[in-house]
């Protein structure tokens, strides 16, 4: 069959490596670089090249078995770098964090709102085992707990809020499990080892590479922005926004759902996906790669590789490099900071999945739709949290309806048991 793949990001490009033994297989991208939310930065530290992602960049064997799966098929097992989690909690104007999670050299500040931290990691495990509704919210959920109301808001509320981008009111009605799974899960991993994060060496753009370059059968054309789609005499036309048209038996849309909207609203009877697609809201986020770091605390013993400053309405995270690569280099959100690093070298902008309950129910329309007149989703959309293991995963789906003898379904499927996977439809 013909199949046309409508982006590159990772749930496109996974898409087109299982299938493209099986199909002819096309990959069109609209931007002129492959990867979507993958994107590294690199930078000279002590006449050393650094990288670092800006957008995607955590991910973990433990909770996201076929990504690890992935990256070794492709690879780069070895270039996987541990990354020791630590938690500083700060709010502008006071002259101590919040919060500061000991490790081996310090022994921290957790206090009143360790005590918060604890009481909802252990909450949120409670509120997995049990398989709550993921459409309740998270204040439904976090209301109940015997917090005060300011811990709640600096302590579980804002790095939510952070994590998705939305303000701290915002991130009263997520999707109370996609706020907590991460958390729930990381504290109860699956058998098999503790849940704790990597990254990839030289960025997670060298994953976007290795798959493509892997991808030897696929016609691949960046640059190609999909327009418009026409069904008709069971076949899908394809425009670009340049005038290229391509025909194809299925269409594989990797893109997100407003992207997805776009495409596809003009189509008779498709009233209910096209509710659930606008049901989904994404919100801009912004990020940068500096060399000075400007929203840490003044004490470097407080500094942690994951740190939150609370601000008034919103708040935003940055990553501290240095216990991972020993290079003073910092990841921040900086999309509500009142001021710029002063030492900025690259910014990237994005546009992220606010996980409420119309995404919740949402998904599981486009669950329903899947592959209805030759037409299928992938992407981070489609299952419980926006993840590269979600985005994975959505391929696997895939290529097990339209290729499922696939050598490399096999493989990439073949390492890990059923009840590990994550990230499948809740
Ligand atoms: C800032 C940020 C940080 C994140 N951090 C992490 C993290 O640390 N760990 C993690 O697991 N996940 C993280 N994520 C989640 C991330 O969304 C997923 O991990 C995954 O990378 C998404 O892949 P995707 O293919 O589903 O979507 P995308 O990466 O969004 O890919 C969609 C692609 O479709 C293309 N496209 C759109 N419209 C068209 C069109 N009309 N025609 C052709 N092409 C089109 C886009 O250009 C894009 O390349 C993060 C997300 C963001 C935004």
């Amino acid at each position: 069959m013909r199949i046309v793949v409508v982006g590159g990001g990772l749930a496109g490009l996974t898409t087109a490596w299982l299938l493209e033994h099986d199909h002819e297989t096309t990959l069109l991208e609209a931007q002129a670089e492959l990867g979507g939310h993958v994107r590294s930065a690199t930078t000279l530290h002590h006449g050393v090249e650094c990288a670092v992602d800006l957008g995607a960049q955590d991910f973990s064997a433990v909770l996201f078995p076929r990504h690890a799966r992935l990256i070794q098929l492709m690879g780069l097992a070895a270039e996987v770098v541990e990354v020791p989690t630590t938690v500083t909690i700060q709010v502008p104007d006071m002259p101590v964090p919040l919060l500061v999670t000991p490790d081996g050299t310090r022994s921290g500040i957790l206090g009143a709102g360790g005590e918060a931290r604890a009481l909802l990691t252990r909450a949120a495990v409670d509120w997995d085992t049990e398989g709550v509704s993921w459409e309740r919210s998270y204040a439904d959920l976090v209301e109940p707990l015997p917090v005060t109301d300011g811990l709640k808001r600096t302590v579980l509320y804002a790095p939510v809020a952070a994590l998705y981008g939305c303000s701290i009111d915002d991130a009263r009605q997520v999707s109370g499990r996609a706020a907590t799974a991460v958390l729930a899960r990381s504290a109860a991993p699956a058998a098999g080892g503790s849940a704790g994060w990597q990254n990839l060496v030289g960025g997670l753009a060298r994953l976007v590479r290795a798959i493509a370059v892997d991808l030897l059968a696929t016609t691949i054309r960046t640059g190609s922005e999909i327009t418009r789609m026409e069904s008709g005499d069971r076949r899908w036309t394809l425009s670009t926004a340049g005038g290229q048209v391509y025909q194809a038996d299925q269409v594989v849309l990797a893109v997100p759902p407003p992207r997805c909207l776009r495409l596809i609203r003009q189509f008779p009877h498709a009233d209910r996906l096209n509710r659930a697609l606008a049901g989904f809201r994404y919100l801009p986020s912004t990020t940068g790669l500096h060399l000075d770091p400007a929203y840490l605390p003044a004490r470097a013993d407080q500094w942690s590789t994951s740190n939150l400053t609370v601000y008034r309405e919103h708040a935003d995270s940055t990553a501290w490099y240095g216990p991972i690569t020993g290079a003073q280099v910092f990841r921040s959100q900086l999309t509500h900071r009142p001021r710029l690093p002063e030492r900025l070298v690259a910014t990237a902008d994005f546009e992220q999945l606010y996980p409420d309950a119309a995404a919740v129910r949402g998904r599981r329309v486009l669950a329903d739709h899947q592959g209805r007149d030759g037409l299928w989703f992938a992407g981070h959309h489609l299952a419980d949290i926006d993840s590269q293991e979600t985005a994975v995963n959505s391929a696997i789906d895939i290529a097990t309806r339209l290729a499922p003898d696939s050598h490399r379904l096999r493989m990439l499927t073949e390492e890990v048991g059923h009840d590990q996977r994550q990230g499948r439809q809740a």
